[in-house]
């Protein structure tokens, strides 16, 4: 039976890491969440942020705003944040209203301040491995891999989703770190021989249980990203957990894997953007 990788644990060491490091600040670090509309899950992620920041002793403000939102008015906000002193981190979460354009509201964000690393400026960081901040769900994967000594230099490391929040950077983090890196997506061809050569395999697709025991080597590492509901409603992952967890040598539950790492990551960010801003 497989190692089962608890991002809960790890992500509780990071916070209290983080908390320790905040008590000794004078100046507090200070996260801005910026929600649109009444996405359900959306208000799920931007309250688990909001429970993040005050666990770590950071200043949490949250803005709620309406459906109707124009564009012009999200664009103020985020104008007023960039200067706003008590503000370090400023995330809108993400989907938005279809007439906001997200690429253009990310834009506008200070990239100093751009904590979720979706800005233009911190992506291409990424690209030549001098990264600033670096986007957090990718970050958590590298950290619970640091954290349980896996090393990924000269390993065989597929992804699969290619999406600019997950899967590509994830890869490019994988491969600064020295490993041979395939990137898969739903035209891979023969995705489950693809899979089957992985040392370390990520999945980050959005579809429940859709990786079985058939498609791992013996003894890979699985990292599971997805969070999905399965045929009962119950949140569950893109792996099928009990079937994998018979042929890996280590895998992340659903719940309780990456996505605790994912926010313990976003208040690292937003540390590292109080320091940067220059609070001691
Ligand atoms: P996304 O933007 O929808 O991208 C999905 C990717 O998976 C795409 O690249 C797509 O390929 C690929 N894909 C879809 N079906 C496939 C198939 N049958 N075979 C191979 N590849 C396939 O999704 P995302 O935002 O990256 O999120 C992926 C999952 O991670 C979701 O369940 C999401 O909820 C979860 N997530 C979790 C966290 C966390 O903190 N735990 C954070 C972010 C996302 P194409 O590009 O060819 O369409």
């Amino acid at each position: 039976m497989a190692e089962i990788i608890s991002g809960k644990e790890i992500s509780e060491k990071v916070k209290a890491e983080i908390k320790a490091e905040t008590e000794k600040m004078k100046e507090k670090p200070g996260l801005a969440v910026i929600i649109v509309g009444e996405d359900p899950a959306s208000k799920v992620y931007v309250n688990n942020k909001a429970k993040g920041c005050e666990q770590v002793g950071f200043l949490s403000r949250v803005y709620r705003l309406p459906e109707s939102t124009r564009f012009e008015e999200l664009s103020e906000l985020i104008k007023q944040l960039n200067t706003d002193r008590e503000i370090d981190g400023i995330l809108v979460q993400l989907p938005l209203p279809k007439h906001i354009s997200e690429k253009e509201v990310i834009n506008l964000i200070t990239p100093t301040k751009d904590v979720d690393a979706f800005h233009p400026v911190n992506t291409g960081r990424i690209m030549t491995g001098d990264y600033y901040f670096l986007p957090c769900t990718p970050a958590g994967v590298m950290r619970m891999l640091r954290e349980k000594k896996i090393s990924v230099a000269g390993k065989k490391c597929v992804v699969v989703g290619r999406s600019n929040i997950v899967g590509k950077p994830q890869a490019m983090l994988m491969l600064n770190e020295s490993a041979t890196v395939t990137v898969c997506h739903s035209k891979t061809v023969n995705l489950k021989e693809e899979c089957r050569q992985a040392d370390i395999l990520v999945v980050a697709i959005g579809k429940a249980k859709f990786i079985t025991a058939d498609y791992i080597k013996p003894g890979a590492v699985v990292i599971d990203v997805g969070m999905d509901r399965d045929e009962n409603g119950k949140l569950c992952g893109d792996v099928d957990f009990e079937g994998v967890e018979k042929v890996a040598g280590a895998i992340t539950p659903v719940p309780g894997g990456v996505g605790p790492m994912t926010i313990a990551m976003l208040l690292s960010n937003t540390l590292t953007a109080a320091k940067y801003a220059g609070k001691k």
